[in-house]
């Protein structure tokens, strides 16, 4: 998108506005596709639940990655054009319930759409077994996750020296394990996680195997990391790593699927804020503006992103802060922003907002979440 673009979207529809361009989707989806030909992709949908977003990806090939009961359902209504008799080799093919723990109630509506679903422990697979009998199961794995953005470790995951027993014990109950899963940690720049996630993954499954137990579905999750600026390390050269250790730890005729989520949607979005109050305090200009963290920029705070914010306007940057349209001290974008003078009403805009953005906006303080327009659909 130009600058000319971006202001003619926010003159049309008024700010905050966030815009998301679908050719950049597409293009993120391609590049996964082509560097790592032998991986599915599951869209993680809580990275951005829009329901285009879900439907350029359906069309583009991908398989979605659901965290609750409600986004199954949202994919599942988004793909309501295949007849009735394919759906159910849909939900296999298409959906993977990857949140590990799981409501009863959840298990219970999930039953009849024959699901597979995540597990990490015995209490959750006594969960599965008496409220969705019909499901497959996938084992999370506990993984390093050093060095990623956001860290997932210390939640989920099984230890490997449980994972022989987890399976073993799932299969005692009439339950079948089809899959080992792991995850990375968010936004991981660190590729080694993924090299020793993948040789504890195959160490599971070989020791499965040596039990009786075919375990024939690798999923190794998300955690690829957005481009967000020119220091993160390229998905080219992670994916040859991964490449490189699937040819080597595992048979040929595994499947492999991933969980991207942000990948494909973090350098799709800008949002367009607008400069809605102005003043001086302690000698540093502060500006406001009319969007905030508690909105298109509650990543600062639940996924530990930064936002560098940019004018239209030109003129010499000078130090000043900016902060976010709410009463709360909080809502701080930054103290130490570059900005040129700016007026009241001129226009600033962040990039690469797409991912765990508005996903997590809330109506605090009675402002609602930003409006999002979709291009290039
Ligand atoms: C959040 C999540 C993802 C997506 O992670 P990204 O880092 O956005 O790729 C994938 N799988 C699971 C289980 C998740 O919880």
């Amino acid at each position: 998108m130009t600058t000319r673009q971006l202001q003619a979207i926010a003159r049309e529809h008024g700010t905050p506005v966030v815009i998301v361009d679908h050719d950049v989707i597409r293009r993120n989806y391609a590049a996964f596709r082509r560097h790592l030909p032998r991986v599915q992709a599951y869209y993680a949908v809580k990275a951005n639940p829009a329901p285009e977003i879900v439907q350029t990806l359906y069309k583009a090939g991908a398989s979605f990655d659901v965290a609750s009961f409600p986004e199954f359902m949202l994919v599942h209504e988004n793909i309501r054009h295949l007849p009735a008799k394919e759906r159910q080799d849909f939900i296999w093919d298409k959906i993977v319930y990857a949140n590990p723990i799981k409501p009863r109630e959840t298990l219970e509506a999930l039953n009849q759409y024959k699901p597979l679903v995540t597990y990490d422990n015995a209490e959750e697979l006594k969960k599965i077994r008496k409220y969705a009998p019909s499901a497959g199961l996938a084992l999370r794995l506990r993984v390093p996750n050093t060095g990623s953005m956001v860290e997932l470790s210390s939640k989920f995951g099984c230890d490997p020296g449980e994972a022989a027993e987890l399976i073993e014990r799932a299969f005692r109950t009439d339950l079948v394990v089809e899959a080992v899963s792991f995850h990375v940690g968010s936004q991981c720049t660190n590729f080694d996680n993924f090299v020793q996630a993948l040789n504890m993954a195959a160490a599971v499954m070989q020791e499965a195997r040596s039990r009786g137990h075919e375990i024939n579905i690798l999923d190794i999750g998300g955690g690829f990391p957005a481009a967000y600026n020119p220091h993160v390390p390229p998905f080219g050269e992670l994916a040859k790593r991964i490449n490189a250790e699937i040819r080597r730890l595992f048979p040929a005729k595994i499947e492999i699927l991933a969980e991207p989520g942000r990948f494909f949607v973090a350098t799709a979005a800008t949002c367009v804020a607008r400069v809605i109050g102005k003043a001086k305090r302690d000698g540093k200009t502060c500006y406001y503006i009319d969007d905030s963290v508690y909105h298109t920029f509650s990543g600062m705070i639940f996924d530990h992103c930064l936002y560098p914010l940019k004018a239209f306007k030109r003129g010499r940057n000078e130090i000043c802060s900016v902060f976010g349209q709410t009463c709360d001290g909080l809502d701080t974008l930054s103290q130490s922003e570059e900005l040129p003078n700016l007026e009241i009403d001129d226009l600033v805009y962040a990039e690469n907002i797409g991912a765990y953005s508005n996903a997590s906006s809330t109506w605090f303080n009675g402002f609602p979440p930003a409006k999002v327009v979709h291009v290039n659909l």
